[in-house]
């Protein structure tokens, strides 16, 4: 059983990235981090140049061609967005970028400036052709938004990587979204150790420890990004059909799932469905699960099969 644990870390994405292995490893931690910075390069919609950017600058103009995983996700993206339309889309930018929650420069915009931006948020309007590796935004203005799923995306390329250099077991943070590899050599029975951020928390106090094998976790939440005014929270999950922060029961969903992608996927989906739909969806979707935490102060577990949930909170309470 190893005994050390070696941990790298850099500032990538807005949030601190870090990962932990159990022999030291210099270069792996570098290829993943030069990874990472490369992915998010093409990725960003927040500075002006990436692949995506470009999409969005030409639209209502021309096609633009992209490199194969970047199609690849925005493949993905639209798919899941014509199948959850009031859940998750990928076309929402227009919206985001109105409303500029966890940027400078953010605000409630008034009613009719939303409407506007919604008329550009149509997924269906979005052209891809498979063949040339090109995507095309039909009208002027729309601006597709990766924010929901990039890091999912990235952390499994992470893990790819990590297993070209026969590294099977460590821990990937990118900052709410934790892909584990393989069992713990450190812990009891193999399991890791993942501690869940209490919602709100100033200096992050932990809800709970969620505990897993080779599992993704990704947690989505109304505590990440938000601005307060008049007492009103607005957080950074739009429903795509109003252009405003979607408003629920909820304080936040983990999912956790095989793959970063699919969690990140569903977080946000689930963080729409909301605890009693999301969970008819669950029951009905077994390889996935749920911690779902109300506002409430109650914690709804989901197909628990795949994973454990240690409370420690007590202002929290299992229902
Ligand atoms: P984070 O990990 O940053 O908390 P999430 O995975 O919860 O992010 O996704 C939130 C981000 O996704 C927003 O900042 C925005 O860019 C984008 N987004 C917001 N609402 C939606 C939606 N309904 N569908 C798809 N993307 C969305
Ligand atoms: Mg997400």
């Amino acid at each position: 059983m190893a005994s050390s644990s070696y941990k790298y870390t850099q500032t990538l994405m807005g949030t601190e990235v870090s990962l932990i292995l159990f022999e030291p490893d210099e270069i792996a931690a570098q290829t993943v981090f030069n990874s990472i910075k490369i992915l998010e390069d093409k990725l960003t919609v927040n500075r002006p140049e990436s692949e995506v950017m470009s999409i969005n600058l030409a639209a209502g103009q021309h096609p633009v061609k992209v490199s194969p995983p970047v199609y690849s996700l925005i493949e993905q993206a639209v798919k899941v967005s014509l199948h959850f339309t009031d859940y998750f889309n990928l076309a929402i930018g227009p919206v985001v970028k109105l409303w500029k929650i966890g940027f400078k420069g953010y605000q409630v915009p008034n009613s009719e400036q939303i409407k506007q931006q919604l008329l550009l948020t149509n997924p269906r309007y979005i052209e891809l052709d498979a063949n040339t590796y090109s995507v095309f935004l039909k009208k002027a203005g729309m601006k597709i938004d990766l924010g929901a799923i990039a890091k999912g995306y990235i952390a499994d390329v992470v893990k790819h990587i990590l297993h070209q250099y026969h590294i099977y077991q460590a821990i990937i943070n990118l900052g709410g979204n934790v892909l584990t590899l393989g069992h713990s050599p450190i812990n009891d029975n193999g399991y890791w150790h993942v501690g869940l951020r209490k919602p709100f928390s100033h200096h992050n106090e932990l809800a709970g420890i969620v505990k897993v094998k080779n599992k993704s976790i990704v947690t989505s939440g109304i505590y990440e990004r938000f601005f307060m005014q008049n007492d009103i929270l607005y957080h950074h999950i739009f429903n795509p059909l109003t252009g405003y922060p979607l408003n629920n029961e909820l304080e936040s969903v983990t999912i956790i799932s095989n793959t970063s992608l699919e969690g990140d996927i569903y977080s946000t989906i689930l963080y729409g469905l909301g605890v009693l739909k999301g969970s008819e969806y669950l029951k009905k979707n077994r390889h996935l699960s749920a911690i779902f935490l109300l506002k409430n102060k109650t914690i709804k577990l989901v197909n628990c099969d795949n994973f454990s949930f240690q409370l420690l909170d007590d202002e929290y309470e299992i229902v």
